[in-house]
């Protein structure tokens, strides 16, 4: 059996109570959250529940066009009002360069592709924050009202460290 297939049986389980069935679609504290996919993270790290925000994940927590896209249909749609970015320690995309990524993976399969053009690899975490919230403070369609702020979250105390500046 697959992880997916006891993911299916566990699903059957949830839906006989289907607690979540009662929450809107509209974050109820109008925030959206974007962040690493990483396991470390999680809305129990921010003392959030289910129906309060959008969570947003990449590898990296980047604002990538596609990031950007969700962060608009969560503003614009949805009534959100406030962004938060969090990178955090020890990111996966820390550890190698764009360039061991890419020759990494074609090695491993004997091909090159186009895409993706970036894995958003970085070396510089606070750096990298900064340059996240500078795509989205400096976006066209991101209103001046919209409440944008970085941080680093430290996967060994479990502490956000905000990004001054950013
Ligand atoms: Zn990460």
């Amino acid at each position: 059996m697959s992880v997916i297939d006891e993911v299916l049986k566990a699903n059957e389980v949830y839906s006989r109570t289907h607690e979540l069935r009662r929450l809107t679609p509209r974050p109820e504290r109008h925030l959206a959250v974007l962040t690493c996919m990483d396991t470390r993270l999680s809305i129990l790290t921010l003392g959030l529940k289910a129906a309060d925000a959008h969570i947003i994940r990449n590898a990296g927590g980047i604002v990538t066009d596609d990031a950007l896209r969700s962060l608009l249909v969560s503003h614009y749609l949805l009534d959100t009002t406030e962004f938060m970015v969090i990178n955090h320690t020890d990111c996966g995309l820390t550890h190698a360069t764009e360039e061991d990524l890419r020759s990494r993976i074609q090695n491993r399969t004997g091909t090159a592709a186009v895409a993706p053009a970036f894995f958003y690899a970085f070396q510089n975490i606070d750096e990298n924050v900064r340059h996240q919230i500078q795509k989205l403070r400096t976006h066209p369609w991101i209103p001046k009202e919209v409440i944008v702020r970085g941080f680093v979250y430290d996967v060994t105390s479990g502490r956000l460290r905000e990004i001054m500046g950013s």
